[in-house]
């Protein structure tokens, strides 16, 4: 499949953005709009998968590696975000999560 999604243009340097790490399977990115003093994007190289439950059933292995690698750049306490469905708010359909972090006592869903 063809590298077409905003995330994949960052990575091929088509458009501007901030990749920030990198592994062998997954890059992290800073989102445009940060909604959190830290706001990253971690993000598989593949475009194969929509969504987590799709990466989920397909390579379990990659989603905990997007998992791990959101621990590591998160530097100390986290929020991990999958938008799931256009009804969800998710508006890029490449899989990827949203690590927030940086003062986040405000707003906590528990
Ligand atoms: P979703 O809504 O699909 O869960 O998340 C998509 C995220 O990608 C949004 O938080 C949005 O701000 C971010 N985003 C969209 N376009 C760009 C872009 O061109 N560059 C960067 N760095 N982030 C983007």
């Amino acid at each position: 499949m063809a590298d077409t999604s905003v995330f994949s243009k960052i990575r091929a340097g088509e458009i501007p953005g901030e990749i920030v790490h990198e592994t062998e399977r997954v890059f992290v990115l800073r989102d445009i709009a940060p909604k959190a003093p830290v706001h990253l994007l971690v993000v598989p190289k593949t475009e194969q998968y929509r969504n987590v439950g799709e990466l989920a059933a397909g390579d379990p292995d990659l989603l905990a590696e997007v998992i791990a690698v959101a621990g590591e750049v998160a530097d100390g306490d986290f929020r991990l975000i999958f938008n799931t469905g256009e009804d969800a708010g998710q508006t890029v359909f490449h899989v990827h999560a949203h690590v927030l972090a940086g003062g986040l006592t405000e707003g906590s869903l528990g």
